[in-house]
């Protein structure tokens, strides 16, 4: 994905005090306060994993995006929300980070979920390794996640989701849930609840959104 340059990106990130690039030390000063670790890898503007972090303050929640220029949006977008809600979470951290290195953050076993929420398709097979699904991402995933703790993947994108499935195939993964169509079983009451992004709002209205969760 093209790198997207913000202007004045790196004051905004420096005066933002849920930001951080020194993720390891900000993550280690603040985990024995929180039950669980839940990741976002890629996380856009931010909406989903603010309003994950309003709704359980026990969980530290830590939003890891690899564009420098989207996660200063995030943190903009984000600290309006706290304004409008005159609440300041100490439970959000946002870093601007290539999710294939988590494992010189994460210790073995640290994290208790990952969110993949409308993931790059990256559709050239060249690309493949890109992908927030293939072998390469999955490796750290294992190790970084505690055993028995989830993955939940969404996409708008078939070809995307079912190259997914088959790779968590492959990996001996087990799925735990999938939906085809999460809005519609949002309706009908077979999923409880769905927090949207930003991407989902804007698309869902083109096609199903479909849904999985997945464990090691
Ligand atoms: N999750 C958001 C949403 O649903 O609105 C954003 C979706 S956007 C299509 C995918 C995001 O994943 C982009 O912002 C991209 O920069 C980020 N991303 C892609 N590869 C990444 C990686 N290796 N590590 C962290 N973030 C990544």
């Amino acid at each position: 994905m093209r790198q997207r340059n913000v202007k004045n990106q790196d004051e905004i990130l420096s005066n933002c005090s849920f930001y951080t690039d020194d993720l390891a030390t900000k993550k280690n000063s603040l985990k024995s306060k929180y039950t669980k670790i839940s990741l976002e890898i890629g996380i856009g503007k931010g909406q989903f994993i603010y309003n994950l972090a309003k709704q359980n303050k026990d969980v530290l929640y830590i939003g890891i995006e690899l564009n420098r220029g989207v996660v200063a949006l995030a943190t903009k977008k984000i600290a309006r929300f706290m304004q409008e809600d005159k609440e300041e979470l100490t439970n959000l951290i946002l870093t601007s980070y290539n999710a294939l290195n988590l494992n010189e953050i994460f210790n073995e076993g640290e994290v208790d979920t990952i969110y993949l929420n409308f993931s790059d398709p990256w559709p050239k097979k060249k690309h493949e390794k890109r992908r927030l699904t293939s072998d390469e991402f999955l490796k750290v995933y294992k190790a970084i996640l505690k055993p028995e703790c989830n993955i939940e993947f969404k996409t708008d994108n078939r070809k995307l989701f079912e190259y997914s499935i088959m790779n968590f195939n492959k990996n001996k993964m087990n799925i735990e849930f999938m939906s085809l169509n999460l809005h519609e079983d949002v309706v009908s009451g077979v999923v409880e609840s769905n927090i949207e992004t930003e991407y989902e709002e804007k698309f869902s209205k083109f096609g199903p959104i479909y849904k999985c969760i997945v464990k090691f």
